[in-house]
């Protein structure tokens, strides 16, 4: 059986980093086994999810490069949601409730102020028809839960968190239609993953009390023969995703691709910090997609959360960068920078959009500090003294060194300054080069008489 697993967002936000990182785990997931990557939109919920939104995490998909084989959207499957509730229903494992929000809410802090966990009492099954009729003579319109099976063990094996086991009566019987008709999460999730053949299911460890109940859904759908007679998918649920101070953030709940990519970074960067925080691989700057995919393994993922840290993300984008092929940066790059020059200046740049900085210290203008005469005289003597050749910078310092008996920083530095106009930067050896000879005999001439 080919491995079908998808990744559900809510188009009521743009994706966050946490996202991110269960969308690219599961693509992860299907490309190692050669299976399928579905997008699934969860856009029940009319009033919250904006188009825009769809549009947005699908562009954010394709610029990390984890396009979906498939695509399905919950707002155009409603039809087959009615048709499970129906079936459902007739099978006694749906039943109507007329509770306002402020009754259970009251129950609620009864059965806390009792020490007692606060479990849905079931008060709805115990109404007759009449009650019901009554309810309904009232105006008021049921909600609807799904009864779950007291007597149905709810076990599953984690593929993160190992044996899991849930006792069903210390579960609410949860809401998954309101009174106006719209669906709550549970239920369309649970029959999506059975009509479309999903066959891991991989996702925050938010969503494990949601996988107790939505096991017996599942069960509950094939029993009442809806769909194909599909096995149950395997589970998985990761570790949150939390800020490097260790806790829950608000900050990483809104970042996303767009501040990745005003900041400069890389794609790859991101997939590749991501694709192993948490587990037990190391973080490195690892370009090749297919190795990330080889060494996926649920196995070493970790059961404490996460740590995103932004300093660690800069740094994985930096090497990334400085291994990057021209042909890679070349779109971004300003105008007359070529190879060399790219080769000279990467390994400087912090993101690819730092080139054009360091490109005008090839074709200036650039503003060097003020010299001693000391130094005024030192510069005049290397404007005389260079020459041209395939290594001119190590040809000047070789000349300098031994006519002026400087070594070290008062050697380099002052030609560094007036060749460039800065204290550090590239090296030299590549730099001065495509400086070229009259430019740079030009910058020392005007050091030297500045
Ligand atoms: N739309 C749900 C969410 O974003 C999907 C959860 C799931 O993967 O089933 O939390």
């Amino acid at each position: 059986m080919s491995v079908i697993t998808r990744f559900a967002p809510s188009p009521t936000g743009r994706l966050h980093v946490g996202n991110i990182r269960t969308a690219l785990h599961n693509w992860m997931l299907a490309r190692k086994s050669g299976g399928r990557f579905m997008l699934r939109i969860d856009d029940t919920d009319a009033e919250r999810s904006r188009e825009e939104y769809v549009t947005a995490i699908r562009e954010d998909l394709a610029w990390l490069g984890l396009e979906p084989d498939g695509e399905e959207r919950q707002s155009q499957r409603l039809a087959i949601y009615d048709t499970a509730f129906a079936s459902l229903k007739d099978a006694g494992r749906i039943y109507p409730a007329y509770e306002t929000a402020q009754e259970l809410d009251l129950k609620r802090k009864i059965q806390l102020g009792r020490g007692l966990p606060p479990i849905y009492d079931r008060g709805a099954l115990a109404l007759g028809d009449a009650d019901r009729a009554a309810k309904e003579a009232q105006g008021i319109a049921p909600h609807w839960r799904f009864k779950l099976d007291h007597d149905e063990p709810i076990e599953w094996d984690d593929g993160v968190r190992g044996a899991q086991k849930f006792d069903a009566a210390q579960l609410s019987d949860p809401v998954i239609r309101r009174a106006d008709g719209s669906w709550l999460y549970m239920l369309p999730s649970a029959v999506d993953d059975l009509d479309m053949g999903v066959t891991d299911v991989l996702r925050g460890e938010d969503h494990v009390s949601n996988t107790a109940v939505q096991i017996q859904m599942f069960t509950a759908l094939i029993a009442a023969g809806f769909g194909a007679a599909n096995s149950l998918p395997s589970f998985a649920h990761e570790a949150l995703l939390v800020g490097k101070e260790g806790k829950l953030s608000k900050r990483l709940g809104s970042l996303g691709c767009d501040a990745f990519r005003e900041r400069g970074i890389e794609p790859g960067a991101v997939v590749a910090l991501l694709a192993r925080l948490g587990t037990s691989l190391p973080i490195e700057p690892i370009t090749d997609r297919a190795t990330l995919v080889d060494t996926f393994d649920l196995s070493t993922f970790g059961r404490a959360p996460a740590k995103f840290d932004d300093a660690e993300l800069d740094r994985i984008n930096a090497a990334m960068v400085h291994q990057m092929d021209f042909a890679e940066a070349k779109d971004r790059l300003p105008g007359g920078m070529d190879e060399a020059g790219w080769h000279a200046i990467r390994p400087n740049l912090a993101h690819v959009g730092e080139a054009a900085d360091w490109w005008r210290l090839v074709t200036g203008p650039i503003a060097p500090p003020a010299f001693s005469d000391d130094d005024r005289e030192y510069l005049a003597q290397a404007a005389r003294a260079l020459t041209w050749s395939d290594d001119p910078w190590h040809a000047l310092t070789g000349v300098l060194k031994e006519a002026t008996g400087r070594k070290g920083k008062p050697l380099f530095l002052p030609l560094r300054q007036a060749l460039t106009g800065m204290d550090h930067g590239p090296d030299m050896g590549e730099l001065l080069p495509l400086i070229g000879e009259e430019r740079a005999r030009k910058r020392l001439i005007d050091a030297a008489t500045s």
